[in-house]
């Protein structure tokens, strides 16, 4: 199975973070509960965890 780190800012606030889902995702903002932001970024990672570059 196939995971993504999807890299989010926030469009009101500027705050980023990232996160691992299986699959690209809307999220909220942790610090001003801006919504439905989208992933500004993705990257794959393998089954094992690892980060491909
Ligand atoms: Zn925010």
């Amino acid at each position: 199975m196939t995971w993504y780190v999807n890299y989010y800012r926030c469009p009101a606030c500027g705050h980023e973070w990232d996160s691992e889902w299986g699959t690209m995702c809307d999220e909220e903002c942790p610090e001003c509960d801006e919504r439905a932001i989208s992933p500004c970024d993705s990257e794959e990672i393998s089954e094992d965890g690892e980060r491909h570059d």
